[in-house]
């Protein structure tokens, strides 16, 4: 509508085309004013606090004072005819001014849509501490590129959707409080940005939940490749590719928060956030990882190597097979790039039947493992992370049910047929001698034999070709032969 309008985005390698400045990674200002003269009928917005809006003739001089460490890159001026409205959000802290500078012929539907934001900060404030800048206020300045930026207490917004005040509200925590280190590590700044926008729908509209899980994998597995670290930091394309940098990067957290747990995760997060180095400073990924492994105890250099540094993901086929109350759960993975030969994670299996329904987390470490468990009704369907925690692409169950039991005197062999393993059971009163298996041209075969209590044993067949069997169980006074297929 021929309003004039000058706004600013400098991330990430912008700000030096407009105002002189350390353009780096490793050197905060620690406090700016920015003083900007404009014709009387616009309005400034920038950091921090408005000071002063002095008349002078037929302008305005605008002066912001904001007393926070800031990267150069957070810095802006955003400048036009803005209507201005004020929310306000009671925190932890107390009530925080969110101050939005919107385009007049778009400020009744704005002012409709922004209260949104004021549960979202409740959350973030009581999930990572106080808002960062409390003394100041945070803010909303409409402009005309069409996403959203989170200049430093001023977001600058093409819209106020739920979702991209969510974002950009997020990185005051994670990109502003506590900066990426290098333009390598930008999934600091978009992973968790992108994994608090999914927060903000889990706990304020659960609705969305789902679809925000499912579409961002499907996100990240639509190529075979790609890791959140980021490869080439002269391609600004790369940086902010939306598929690794921002999608994989927040599975990358989710798969943390699922790993290490939930409690031990946010406080492993809040650790990182608050450490002395990083808190309105920046941080590398290596931070993150000491306080998530000090907080859990686990050591994550494998995770990282997978999921950070490799390319690409697992998929998952998870064969069960059901006799009687025993259920033993076969799971194979195999992998969209050759960087990761194999993704070390606690799978959740979920069962169902008869109106009864378990989980179980099985610690997978390698392609075929096997999984047994005792599941006190019949199963009708097998589901692999019902819940979405793993970032892989169209894993597939298979069920099988009341396979044949062998039993033949004080010896039950079961499942039969079998897949990659069975088990043996004997009678109480007696005790094995020893394990033989025969195929069809009677060669004797070394079987992986796993003893699981004096009674059961389950013998792994892994390198065994498909067909028919011999196998021959010596007890202490009894010898017996069964024969059996593997399928
Ligand atoms: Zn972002």
């Amino acid at each position: 509508n021929n309003d004039s309008i000058i706004w600013t985005l400098s991330e990430p390698y912008g700000a030096l085309e407009w105002w002189p400045c350390k353009q780096n990674l490793n050197d905060k200002i620690d406090s700016i004013d920015v003083i900007v003269t404009t014709p009387l009928v616009n309005k400034v917005g920038s950091q921090g606090l408005l000071v002063s809006e002095t008349t002078v003739g037929p302008n305005k001089i605008f002066h912001w004072k904001h007393r926070y460490p800031i990267a150069a890159y957070l810095i802006s001026v955003s400048i036009t005819n803005y209507a201005a409205y004020t929310n306000v959000a009671p925190l932890s802290a107390g009530n925080l001014p969110i101050l939005n500078y919107v385009f007049p012929e778009d400020s009744a539907s704005m002012a409709s849509q922004s209260p949104a934001i004021i549960p979202i900060i409740q959350m973030y404030d009581t999930l990572f501490g106080a808002y960062p800048f409390m003394n100041e206020k945070y803010g909303h300045a409409q402009f005309g590129w069409g996403g959203g930026m989170e200049h430093q207490t001023m977001s600058s917004m093409v819209n106020f959707s739920f979702s991209l005040m969510a974002h950009e509200l997020a990185h005051q925590w994670f990109g502003d409080k506590v900066t990426c280190g290098s333009w390598e590590e930008i999934w600091l700044n978009e992973g968790f940005a992108t994994y608090l926008t999914g927060l903000s729908h889990k706990n304020l509209a659960p609705t969305w939940w789902y679809a925000w899980r499912e579409g961002t994998i499907n996100d990240v597995i639509s190529q075979p490749d790609g890791s959140v670290f980021c490869t080439d930091t002269t391609d600004v394309g790369r940086i902010f590719n939306g598929r690794l940098s921002y999608s994989k990067g927040a599975y990358l957290l989710r798969m943390l928060e699922w790993k290490i747990g939930e409690q031990n995760f946010f406080q492993g997060v809040r650790n990182y956030l608050n450490d002395a180095s990083c808190s309105y400073s920046y941080a590398t990924t290596d931070n993150l990882k000491v306080h998530l492994e000090s907080i859990s105890g686990l050591n994550l250099t494998e995770f990282f190597n997978d999921w950070y540094y490799g390319e690409g993901h697992p998929s998952y086929q998870v064969a069960a097979t059901q006799v009687g109350n025993n259920v033993s759960f076969t799971i194979n993975q195999t992998q969209s790039h050759p960087s990761v030969s194999f993704y070390e994670m606690p799978l959740p299996i979920y069962v169902k039947g008869q109106g009864l329904d378990t989980t179980f987390v099985f610690d997978h470490q390698f392609s075929g493992q096997v999984f047994n468990a005792t599941v006190p009704f019949t199963i009708d369907s097998v589901f692999f992370d019902p819940e979405l925690w793993i970032l892989s692409e169209n894993p597939t169950t298979t069920l099988a049910i009341n396979e044949e039991i062998a039993i033949i005197g004080n010896v039950s062999v079961y499942p039969n047929p079998f897949l990659t393993s069975f088990n043996l059971q004997i009678s109480k009163n007696k005790q094995l001698k020893s394990i033989h298996i025969f195929n069809a041209l009677g060669q004797s075969i070394e079987p992986l034999i796993i003893e699981k209590t004096p009674q059961l044993f389950q013998i792994n067949t892994q390198q065994l070709a498909r067909g028919s069997y011999t196998i021959e169980i010596r007890l202490n006074d009894e010898l017996i032969r069964k024969k059996l297929t593997k399928i």
